[in-house]
């Protein structure tokens, strides 16, 4: 590109020298005959050719101003702005597929366990899963839980008081962005029996509220305190719940001892395990001690860890007939 030939130029030059020529003019007329005033006129003939200095020497400034955006630029930097925009549409499609993944994390339970209690699950291939499971949270002791999960990147599955959530919803949200399953522990805890329509409205408000919070639909649940007759676990297996119990206690909610508890769980721990502990309804620093060592143990021992939905798709995977390809 050649500035001298940008019409701004020409115009910024034709001005310039329109000005000066008649400055010039101007001023061997007030030269010529006296001027009745001629400090006004001289200020005057002084403008005109500070002006045309100025138009001069700026001359190359809108051209450049103009050139920044030349067609030529914007094809220059084309590849670019496609790369980028293409990164930009990768992001989105990544963080969609994780969203995509925590919810099939928590709703898929495969259709042979749906409404179906499953008090301990057993691999036949022995493969050496554990799926830990915390309930009566959100609470307090949650994002402490979450970053030992976090730590030794495994997932856990995580049973849910109705009413915690309000308070604690940040850390709900965790739970499921961090890709942990999540269960319905009803609303109130309720030991006692409950009618159809209580049991209704305590799994009912709950489910709502964690779709409302974390837009994961629960698919399972655990009873309180895994109280298999007061009418929850009726309702909730009408309503094609999975009924996750459990098979190793660690007695978290009883006074043991940090080493106690963990020495239960790593003695009882099995494949297909699900380990009953607590992120909520109280304080839980014992359990959140006792967790580094259970998990770095299991992990010593060759076990890697699940969600119970994980678990059940593991299950169902065994009970499928199997195909010999040799025998066609
Ligand atoms: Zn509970």
């Amino acid at each position: 590109m050649q500035p001298a030939s940008t019409p701004y130029n020409v115009v910024a030059v034709t001005l310039s020298i329109g000005i000066d020529s008649f400055s010039i003019f101007m001023s061997t007329l007030y030269f010529r005959r006296k001027s009745r005033r001629p400090r006004r006129r001289a200020t005057f003939l002084a403008t005109l050719f500070v002006l045309s200095a100025l138009l001069l020497a700026f001359r190359p400034l809108p051209a450049k101003l103009l050139a920044r955006t030349t067609p030529q630029q914007i094809t220059a930097v084309r590849p670019e702005l496609e790369a980028a925009l293409v990164r930009q549409i990768k992001t989105v499609d990544a963080q969609l597929v994780k969203a995509q993944e925590a919810i099939s994390v928590n709703s898929a339970i495969p259709a042979q366990f749906q409404g179906q209690i499953l008090p301990k699950i057993d691999l036949q291939s022995g493969e050496k899963v554990v799926a830990l499971t915390f309930d009566d949270g959100p609470w307090t002791h949650t994002p402490e839980v979450l970053d030992i999960l976090k730590k030794f990147d495994i997932k856990a599955t995580f049973f849910v008081i109705g009413r915690h959530i309000a308070a604690h919803q940040e850390a709900l949200k965790r739970v499921v962005k961090e890709g942990h399953a999540v269960g319905n522990h009803t609303w109130n805890h309720h030991y006692h029996n409950v009618s159809a329509q209580t049991a209704a409205a305590e799994l009912g408000q709950t489910a709502n509220l964690v779709k409302e919070v974390t837009g994961v639909e629960t698919v399972m649940f655990r009873p309180p305190g895994g109280n298999l007759t007061n009418g929850l676990v009726n309702y909730a297996t009408g309503q094609n719940y999975f009924v996750a119990m459990w098979s190793v206690d660690s007695r978290d909610y009883t006074r043991t001892t940090v080493a106690a508890m963990t020495e239960r769980v790593l003695r009882d721990a099995h494949s297909g395990a699900i380990v009953l502990m607590h992120d909520g309804g109280g304080n839980r620093a014992a359990t959140v001690e006792a967790l580094p060592q259970i998990i770095g143990q299991l992990q010593k021992q060759g076990y890697r860890f699940v969600t119970v939905p994980e678990l059940l798709e593991l299950k169902a995977r065994e009970s499928k007939p199997k195909i010999n390809p040799s025998q066609g």
